[in-house]
């Protein structure tokens, strides 16, 4: 059995948490006038800017929801070559001028990640791979269709859900996205290991199920 792993935020407050800025493409894309959704995606270079809280960046760090996620050297090294489904790409770091002013009542500033930035090198983990859950089989129950543009919206997983990906669509690789839950990465056990036997911080990882037989 393959057991798949949801890649999730550590909420850790220790780390340096960083903001999304972009890039989008097509920048001007309409929002569906029914669902709100839209047509745009997420395209390199991933774009960020540091909060304030903490200059401490861990080796998984957050900058949107929980599809796009910041890797360390460390773990660029430990994952690539040996497994599949994603390519690193690079962090373009922004800093508004206006918030580098932040700082607590007392006058004293709060940490954060400064710009320039002379920390060490940190990659976009840029997942490639997409696949389908079996909607059937692992029981998801579909909140809506839109009418406009047919994407379909799915009740989100809670945490001991047990879902099943429809061996069909998977290619093999470690690393995946679906089509169901777009904004979630999922990993195969061996990565889930890999992770766990480097000690990497600011993540945890949450089993959903397995791919299909
Ligand atoms: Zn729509």
């Amino acid at each position: 059995m393959n057991d798949i792993y949801q890649l999730r935020h550590e909420y850790d407050e220790r780390y340096a948490r960083a903001t999304r800025l972009g890039t989008w493409f097509p920048d001007d894309a309409e929002l569906c006038q029914e669902c709100g959704a839209s047509n745009s995606s997420r395209v390199r270079p991933l774009v960020i800017e540091w909060e304030p809280g903490s200059d401490v960046i861990g080796d998984f760090t957050w900058p949107g929801l929980l599809d796009d996620i910041i890797v360390s050297q460390g773990v660029r090294e430990s994952l690539e070559g040996r497994f599949s489904g994603f390519e690193f790409g690079p962090v373009i770091m922004n800093q508004d001028p206006k918030s580098q002013k932040s700082s607590t009542a007392k006058g004293r500033e709060k940490p954060r990640v400064r710009l320039p930035y002379k920390g060490p090198a940190l990659w976009d983990l840029w997942v490639t791979s997409w696949c389908h859950f079996d909607v059937f089989a692992s029981g998801m129950v579909m909140e809506k269709e839109c009418q406009t543009c047919h994407r379909k919206f799915f009740k989100p997983p809670d945490n001991e859900e047990i879902l099943i990906i429809d061996p069909r669509t998977w290619n093999g690789t470690h690393i995946f996205k679906t089509y169901e839950y777009p904004a979630c990465v999922f990993c195969v056990e061996e990565v889930k290991l890999e992770i766990e036997k480097n000690r990497f911080t600011n993540i945890s990882l949450s089993r959903h199920g397995h791919i299909g037989t």
